[in-house]
């Protein structure tokens, strides 16, 4: 592509850095921008570099948060001794939408992959092992996508947990085998919580 300006072409190219932007899209992208005023573009540039700056993991269950604590983490009305194993905040963002989950989250920050180079020491297991061993949690949901990744993970968390004395319960699948949680609707994933099953019951 043929820039008339390079401040064009920087825009451009960092926009086209982004999943699934091609450079099409990204200089629509800018050139929207560009048609913005200059107050809307500052509040958008400004929410950008906060992002990272500003943003912080809960000290608990490494969600996205603003402060030390996530609001979750912080109400008095969330139960607590069940917790529920996540890919990452796409998840407990999904999950909070049906409505159906009264306790708190851990989020892995990813799922065990070979593949990919990411290995269990890679997610935030330690982490979790570490509120188990505090002796307050009764119940862990795992609820992680139905591929093989996910899969694996569950095994791995599962041999590592099962000696707590847990309740270890994985979400129905009725999600289609490689459905990842986000896409799934509201009601579907509301019943699959509802109606867990305990993990041994699934290996056969
Ligand atoms: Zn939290």
């Amino acid at each position: 592509m043929n820039f008339s300006s390079k401040l064009l072409e920087n825009a451009v190219n960092e926009f086209s850095r982004l999943p699934g932007i091609g450079q099409k899209s990204a200089l629509r992208l800018v050139l929207h921008l560009l048609n913005q005023s200059e107050q809307d573009v500052n509040r958008f540039s400004e929410a950008m570099s906060e992002l990272k700056t500003k943003i912080k993991y809960c000290s608990e269950c490494y969600n996205i948060a603003d402060n030390q604590i996530c609001e979750i983490c912080a109400s008095h009305k969330r139960d607590k001794s069940i917790i529920c194993v996540v890919e990452d905040t796409r998840d407990v963002m999904a999950i909070e939408n049906t409505n159906q989950f009264q306790g708190v989250y851990h989020v892995l920050g990813g799922l065990i992959s070979p593949m990919d180079g990411v290995g269990p020491t890679d997610l935030r297991i330690e982490q979790l092992l570490e509120r188990l061993r505090k002796g307050e949690v009764e119940e862990i949901i795992l609820a992680l996508s139905a591929t093989m990744e996910g899969d694996t993970t569950i095994f791995y968390l599962y041999k590592k947990i099962k000696d707590f004395n847990l309740k270890i319960s994985t979400i129905a699948r009725g999600i289609a085998f490689g459905g990842e949680l986000e896409y799934v609707d509201e009601v579907t994933l509301g019943r699959s919580i509802v109606t867990r099953i305990p993990y041994e019951r699934n290996i056969a």
